[in-house]
């Protein structure tokens, strides 16, 4: 696979200064978009080609576009932070790029090469720079890759015609308020994912799946959703779109890779980085029996939800048909908040980066 390099068009009418100023004084989350695009199109026969950093547009699509009645669709998440020398640099895009091949074959899609998708997200985060927040909070700059068929047909098959483009959205700290713990559903009506499915893939089919469910959470008075495994509804997957955590004194465990979990890089970033804070980290099954039973008897000590948005969000209540409890009295448990700070610092070049996560754009 060759990469096509990046044709730069930047627009000759980007926001002011002020204007961006006032976007990034409150930007809350995939509400304002920078000034630019980078679209890169694939073609059966040619390939990727194309390739273009061009000014944020909307795009025209035919009311025939295969994504539109099909969703062969697939998207990732990464976020550029502001380092205290005032450059900026991405978190694992490497791992996002790996990822998206990987939902890229479960979707009979075209894998876009890793270099290709790196460079893209670098184009764009240079481009755009001054949209990257300012060093100090959590805020950051959230890049959202994607891909989609872009063929005219009603014919169901894999199409002959892709567009991979990347956008770029300021993001305020998600908990701007101090973090709180969430509220959360345990889910038997409705399942995310199924054993052969696409679980694995981040593809919007699984998020459209998600959204009735968490509307039952809601109606629940729960701020999120968690998903069971499909076929007994017993071992704990994922809650909404993040991956969990369960904290045994200085053990974190996470539910295991089973096929109809996301792969998350901060679960897998977490899995390290707690060795070298000092705990002990493992993958394993978790049922939900076992949840209530541990927090009752208090061997699980804390509960938490991992991923890029939110980076690491504490669980309190637990709710269930078969019943309800709290996590650590409903408070950010202490584990939980260490490693936060540990992966936040790492993130915003407060603290060394021994893994060589962060891929610095300078
Ligand atoms: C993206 C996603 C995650 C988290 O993955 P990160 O790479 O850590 O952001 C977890 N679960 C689902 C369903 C997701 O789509």
């Amino acid at each position: 696979m060759t990469t096509p390099s990046i044709e730069l068009k930047p627009s000759s009418t980007p926001l002011s200064d002020a204007e961006r100023e006032a976007i990034l004084a409150n930007p809350g989350f995939g509400r304002h978009f920078t000034d630019h695009m980078v679209t890169v199109k694939w073609t059966e026969g040619r390939g990727w080609h194309d390739a273009q950093l061009t000014p944020y547009a909307p795009l025209s699509i035919d009311p025939a576009n295969m994504t539109l009645h099909y969703a062969q669709e697939i998207f990732e998440g990464l976020k550029a932070y502001r380092r205290p020398d005032g450059s900026v640099a991405t978190f694992r895009p490497d791992a996002n790029a790996r990822r998206f091949q990987l939902s890229a074959r479960r979707l009979a899609m075209p894998e876009l090469p890793v270099e290709t998708f790196i460079d893209a997200c670098d184009a764009l985060v240079q481009q755009d720079k001054a949209w990257v927040p300012e060093h100090g909070g959590e805020a950051s700059l959230y890049l959202r890759p994607f891909m989609f068929a872009n063929e005219v047909g009603l014919g169901v098959r894999p199409a002959n015609e892709y567009l991979f483009i990347v956008i770029a959205s300021p993001a305020g700290p998600y908990f701007p308020g101090g973090v709180k713990p969430v509220s959360v559903w345990l889910s038997e009506n409705y399942v995310r994912a199924v054993p052969g499915g696409m679980g694995f893939a981040k593809t919007g089919g699984n998020y459209a799946a998600s959204l009735l469910a968490q509307a039952e959470a809601a109606a629940k008075g729960c701020d999120q959703v968690v998903w069971l495994d499909a076929l007994e509804h017993r071992t704990v997957e994922e809650m909404g779109g993040m991956n969990l955590y369960f904290v045994y004194g200085d053990k974190i465990v996470t539910p295991e890779l089973t096929g109809s979990l996301l792969a998350g890089i901060t679960r897998d970033s977490l899995l390290s980085l707690a060795r070298d804070l000092g705990y002990e980290s493992a993958e394993g099954r978790i049922t939900t029996d076992q949840w209530k039973r541990d927090t009752e008897n208090g061997s699980l000590t804390e509960v938490f939800a991992c991923g890029t948005a939110a980076v690491i969000t504490p669980v309190g209540t637990v709710k269930s048909t078969g019943g309800e409890w709290t996590q650590s009295n409903g408070e950010p448990g202490k584990v939980t908040m260490e490693l936060r700070k540990a992966l936040l610092d790492i993130q915003t070049g407060k603290a060394e980066d021994k893994h060589g996560w962060m891929h610095e754009l300078g």
